[in-house]
């Protein structure tokens, strides 16, 4: 399978090429050039599959020109060491859990599959020289990335971020780990950490000294995976009669788990339509209402993994309706609704929750939940949001809102018992490059 890049001006690329380069050489982002359908037969046959089967053959929709069938599947297992249950909630509601996971939060799943997927290539090359990653972080994405790559053979993981800005609970989520993976404390905000990667790719001095790359969510290899846990929230609910209409609700702030769910109903999941939940961070909200996408800077709420103000993903989302910008807007249109919520509503609906369901969310899920409940679903919908992250996750959040001790789980408490190990490094680029330099 060969990938185009959404700005259309960078030649096709291989998997592996599309996978070690991450973004593409004109800035645009990377799409399969086929979207392969399912058979009805083989989806009405999901809910006799486990999850493991189901991504299996999902995997092999994207990648079986690629990767042999047997290093696929072994690939797809060792990601998927958990499932990704649906809870009911409220009415005809549903929570899909996808935080049983190592680090609590979705962006396992991708981080995962992405580490397996670049071992698999480096392994295949017999690639001599060390592949570095380099990954900026706000908090979540450095957890999944260096939980997904620790002890990958022939890859070093360089964590960045901002001293002090992530909680204590998220931090010692990679800076206990050991082994391949080194924590990068800077003395700034993430935006500087993610200036510094950015200049670090397009140093020439490094990128002679050290074979450099990313684990942006942006990679085919971290987002395409995402489309599995749909097909399984789907035969989950089919074996209990209820997948006939789902409406399903995703808390948004990259947009790539939104657009891994679109690849999966382009793939012939029967998904009637899709909800962005959104906190203030509210441009796609905005973009369906007015037609005008405005990017612009972050706000913080305290669903910080969506306080994005430019959804690098959005390009995918186009691309993906129609090469004609108005054309497409009415097929998002058709095909999307959006909700966006303040940090007050985010609050009122953990606490509403927990009170009448018992049911603890996380302030990303909150989004997704509230914005089913607005959208008001018929009596023969199925409404499912995707709770992203566990609520302990952030514990001192949802602790202060519902006025409780929220249990911390034991993988969770694995981490803070760990030693912090960091190296700190100020906001300066050349104190960057000195430090990879010596390395
Ligand atoms: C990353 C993240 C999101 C946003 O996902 P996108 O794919 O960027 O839209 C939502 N919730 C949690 C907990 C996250 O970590």
């Amino acid at each position: 399978m060969k990938y185009y890049s959404t700005n259309h001006q960078s030649p096709f690329a291989s998997l592996e090429e599309a996978v070690v380069k991450g973004l593409a050489g004109d800035k645009g982002l990377y799409m399969p050039e086929r979207i392969k359908r399912m058979e009805p037969s083989v989806i009405a046959n999901l809910k006799n599959c486990s999850f493991h089967e189901i991504a299996c053959l999902v995997a092999r929709m994207y990648f079986d020109e690629d990767i042999e069938p047997s290093v696929l599947d072994e690939i797809v297992c060792d990601t998927l060491s958990f499932d990704t249950p649906v809870v009911p909630v409220h009415d005809n509601i549903y929570s899909l859990e996808l935080f049983h996971g190592p680090t609590l939060a979705f962006k396992d799943v991708g981080a995962r599959f992405m580490a397996r997927l670049l071992g698999y290539f480096i392994r295949k090359k017999g690639v001599t020289d060390e592949v570095n990653v380099l990954v900026a972080t706000s908090g979540d994405t450095g957890s999944a990335v260096a939980n997904g790559f620790l002890g990958v053979e022939g890859i070093h993981v360089y964590v960045l971020y901002p001293k002090g800005k992530v909680s204590p609970i998220q931090e010692c989520q990679f800076t206990t780990l050991g082994q391949n993976i080194t924590a990068l404390e800077v003395d700034g905000t993430f935006d500087d950490c993610q200036a510094l990667v950015k200049s670090a790719f397009m140093d020439v001095d490094l990128n002679r000294h050290m074979k450099l790359t990313s684990a942006n969510s942006i990679n085919v290899a971290r987002f395409l995976p995402q489309s599995f846990y749909y097909f399984n929230a789907y035969a989950q609910l089919d074996r209990e009669g209820r997948a006939g209409e789902l409406v399903v609700s995703v808390p948004s702030g990259n947009f790539g788990n939104i657009t891994a769910g679109l690849f999966a109903q382009q793939m012939g999941l029967p998904i009637k339509h899709f909800i962005a939940a959104n906190n203030r961070n509210d441009v796609f909200y905005e973009y369906v209402q007015t037609g005008v996408y405005r990017p612009r800077p972050s706000v913080a709420t305290i669903a910080n993994a969506m306080d994005v103000g430019a959804p690098s993903n959005f390009a995918r989302i186009l691309d993906l309706f129609s090469k004609d910008g108005a054309e497409a807007y009415k097929g998002i249109c058709q095909c999307m609704s959006a909700y966006r919520y303040t940090d007050e509503e985010i609050a009122d609906t953990i606490r509403r929750v927990y009170h009448q369901d018992g049911y603890v969310l996380d302030p990303h899920g909150a989004c997704g939940y509230q914005a089913l409940c607005e959208a008001m679903l018929s009596p023969s919908e199925t409404g499912v949001f995707l709770e992203t992250a566990h609520p302990a996750k952030f514990k001192s959040t949802v602790d202060s809102i519902l006025g409780i001790d929220l249990e911390i789980p034991a993988k969770l408490q694995a981490f803070m018992n760990g030693e912090k190990q960091s190296v700190e490094l100020s906001r300066e680029f050349d104190e960057f490059k000195s430090y990879l330099l010596s390395r």
